[in-house]
C-alpha cells in the first residue's frame, strides 16, 4: 500500500514576525531566536508519495549490504569522517526545511523541531570526530619478544531501527556511528515519519555514503523490522524505541541462525524527580513544567513521577497545577502553543486510557479537556497517586504523577529503582552530600540535579539508560562507537621474525 504524506503548504506561525508571546506562565520558547534561525526560508513542501511496505526487499537489500561491505571497510576512516562533516553542512544549509518537515510530519513545535535539527549536525560531527580519536591501532604493554597490537574494526551489516519522537536525530545518529566506523546499514524508520527520514536518507547519498552502503526500508516494525532482525546476515542491530520491541528483538536474535552479534537498545523508562524539603519551589515548578509537558510528553526522558518531600509538597504543587493549567495545547505550527499534539489516534487512544485509569484510582489535581480534533490534543494533566510503586506505565504523553513522601529520601529511591528501568532522575535538594548520594544509589543513566530533566547534549550530556531502560553505551558519548566495532589483537612473536 502507498502512503500519501499530506503535502499542504505549511503556513509560517504569524508570531515568527514580530508579536509578542501570549503566555507569560508557559515553557520557554526562545521566538526570537527561532524567528532569526528561520528567516524567510520557509515556504511550502510538496507532496511526496512513500512506498510503505518493503518487506519483499529485505534479502536484496542485505545482499546488496553484505557485498558493499568489505570495500567500505577497507576505505580509510578520514574519507567516512568526511562524508558526515559534508551531511553536516548540508544540513545546516537546510536546517528550515528540516525543522519544518518535523513540524509537519512529527508534530513538534517549532522549538523543538529546530532543536532537533541542531542535535543531528552536533551527532554528525562528533562521530566523524570521534571515529578519527578512535582508528589508530592501539600498542599494549608486553613481555620483551613480542609485539601486541589491538585494532578496532567494522562488524559488516548493521539494521538500525528507529522511533517517530525524534525521528531525524535518533534516525541519523545511529546510521552515522555505524558508517563511520566502516560498517554498511540497512535502517528502518518509524512508520509514523517516513518523509523525514527519506529527506536525510538523500542528504547522506548526496554528501558521498554510496547507495548500496546505506539503504533503507520503508514498513511496520512487525513486517518490516521484524524481517531485518531475523536475517542471518546482520552483524548486529541497534534500535530506539519501546522496552517490550527490544526484548522482542533480543529473542528474535538469539532465535535465529547465525552468529551471536550485539543489540543496543535505548527504550523508556518511569522517570522520578526526588524533591526534599530544602528544595526552592519556584526552582521546582519551572523545572517539572518543562520536563513533564514539553513536547506532550512525549520524549523519553520525560518526567513522569514527582515524589515530593510532604513539607514542600502543598507550596509545590500550587506552583505547578496553576502554571501547567495555563500552558496552551494546540496546533504545533502556532507559536502560541505550548504543548503540542500527540503523534497520531493509536498515542492517542493509549494516553486516554491511562488518564481514565487515574482518574479512577489517583487524584484529579489537574485534568482539563480540549477539543482532540483535528490535532489528537490532550492538555497538561496532574494526578496523585499513593505510592511509587503505582506507577506501573511509562505514560508517553503530558501526564505528570505526583506522591508525597517522608522520612528517608533513600528509601524513595529504593523504591523508583524497584520499577525496573532506570533512564533518568531529577533530585532537588540544597544539601549537596544528599545530591551526591542519592544519585549514586540510583540506577538511572542520567541524573539532573537543581534543573530540568531536559538534556541529552552530544559530547557534553551523553545520554542512555539501564536496565529496562536499555543496554548502553550512551548516544553521544565517547563509548559509543566502540559497541559497532569489534577488536582485533595480533601478537607477534619477534623474536622468531628476527626482532
Ligand atoms: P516502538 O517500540 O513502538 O517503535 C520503535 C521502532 O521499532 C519503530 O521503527 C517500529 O516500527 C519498530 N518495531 C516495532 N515492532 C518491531 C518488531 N517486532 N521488530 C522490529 N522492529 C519493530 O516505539 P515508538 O512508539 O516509536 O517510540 C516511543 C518509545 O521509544 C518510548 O518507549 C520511548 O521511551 C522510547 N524512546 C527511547 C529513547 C532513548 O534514548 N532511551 C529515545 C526515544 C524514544
Amino acid at each position: 500500500p502507498l502512503q500519501l504524506q499530506q503535502g499542504h503548504n505549511l503556513p509560517l506561525p504569524p508570531q515568527l514576525y514580530g508579536a509578542q508571546r501570549r503566555n507569560s506562565a508557559g515553557l520557554d520558547l526562545a521566538e526570537a531566536e527561532t524567528r532569526d534561525t528561520l528567516g524567510d526560508a520557509l515556504t511550502t513542501l510538496p507532496v511526496v508519495v512513500v512506498q510503505m511496505d518493503e518487506a519483499g526487499k529485505v534479502e536484496p537489500a542485505m545482499q546488496r549490504a553484505r557485498a558493499a561491505f568489505p570495500a567500505w571497510a577497507a576505505r580509510p576512516v578520514d574519507e567516512r569522517a568526511a562524508m558526515l562533516q559534508a551531511a553536516a553542512e548540508r544540513l545546516e544549509l537546510g536546517l528550515p526545511r528540516f525543522a519544518a518537515l518535523l513540524v509537519q510530519e512529527a508534530r513538534k513545535c517549532w522549538p523543538d523541531a529546530i532543536a532537533e535539527v541542531r542535535e543531528t549536525i552536533d551527532f554528525l560531527r562528533y562521530y566523524a570526530n570521534e571515529a578519527l580519536r578512535l582508528q589508530a591501532p592501539q600498542a599494549m604493554p608486553g613481555p620483551t619478544g613480542e609485539r601486541n597490537t589491538l585494532q578496532l574494526r567494522a562488524r559488516g551489516v548493521w539494521v538500525a531501527i528507529s522511533p517517530w519522537n525524534f525521528p531525524l536525530a535518533i534516525f541519523t545518529g545511529q546510521i552515522a556511528a555505524a558508517l563511520v566506523t566502516g560498517n554498511c546499514v540497512v535502517a528502518k524508520p518509524a512508520e509514523q515519519t517516513p518523509r523525514v527520514a527519506t529527506e536525510m536518507l538523500s542528504l547522506l547519498h548526496a554528501a558521498g555514503v554510496p547507495t548500496s552502503v546505506l539503504q533503507m526500508l520503508h514498513g511496520t516494525g512487525e513486517t518490516v523490522g521484524a524481517a531485518l532482525v531475523a536475517h542471518p546476515g546482520v552483524d548486529g542491530v541497534v534500535f530506539t524505541g519501546s522496552t517490550s520491541v527490544a526484548k522482542g528483538i533480543q529473542r528474535a536474535l538469539a532465535a535465529r541462525d547465525g552468529p551471536i552479534v550485539p543489540l543496543i537498545a535505548e527504550t523508556g523508562g518511569i522517570n522520578a524527580m526526588l524533591v526534599d524539603a530544602s528544595a526552592l519551589p519556584e526552582q521546582v515548578a519551572d523545572a517539572v513544567l518543562q520536563s513533564a509537558f514539553r513536547s506532550a510528553g512525549q520524549r523519553c526522558s520525560a518526567l513522569r513521577l514527582l515524589c515530593l518531600h510532604e513539607g514542600i509538597a502543598a507550596r509545590v504543587l500550587e506552583l505547578v497545577v496553576g502554571a501547567a493549567s495555563e500552558l496552551r495545547a494546540g496546533d504545533p505550527a502556532d507559536f502560541a502553543t505550548d504543548v503540542g499534539p500527540l503523534i497520531d489516534s493509536e498515542a492517542f487512544i493509549n494516553v486516554k486510557r491511562h488518564i481514565g485509569r487515574l482518574r479512577e484510582r489517583g487524584r484529579v489535581l489537574l485534568a482539563p479537556s480540549v477539543p482532540a480534533q483535528p490535532h489528537h490534543l490532550v492538555a497538561a494533566h496532574v494526578f496523585e497517586i499513593s505510592n511509587v510503586a503505582d506507577a506501573t506505565h511509562e505514560i508517553f504523553g503530558p501526564v505528570l504523577q505526583v506522591v508525597r513522601w517522608k522520612g528517608d529520601p533513600a528509601a524513595v529511591i529504593d523504591a523508583i529503582n524497584a520499577l525496573g528501568y532506570g533512564l533518568t532522575l531529577g533530585i532537588h535538594t540544597r544539601i549537596d552530600r544528599r545530591a551526591a548520594a542519592l544519585a549514586a544509589r540510583s540506577r538511572a543513566g542520567n541524573v539532573y540535579v537543581n534543573r530540568n530533566m531536559i538534556g541529552a547534549v552530544v559530547g557534553v550530556q551523553p545520554f542512555g539508560g539501564e536496565a529496562l531502560s536499555g543496554t548502553g553505551p550512551k548516544a553521544g558519548g565517547p563509548h559509543y562507537l566502540l559497541r559497532f566495532c569489534s577488536e582485533q589483537v595480533v601478537t607477534i612473536n619477534t623474536a622468531a621474525a628476527g626482532g
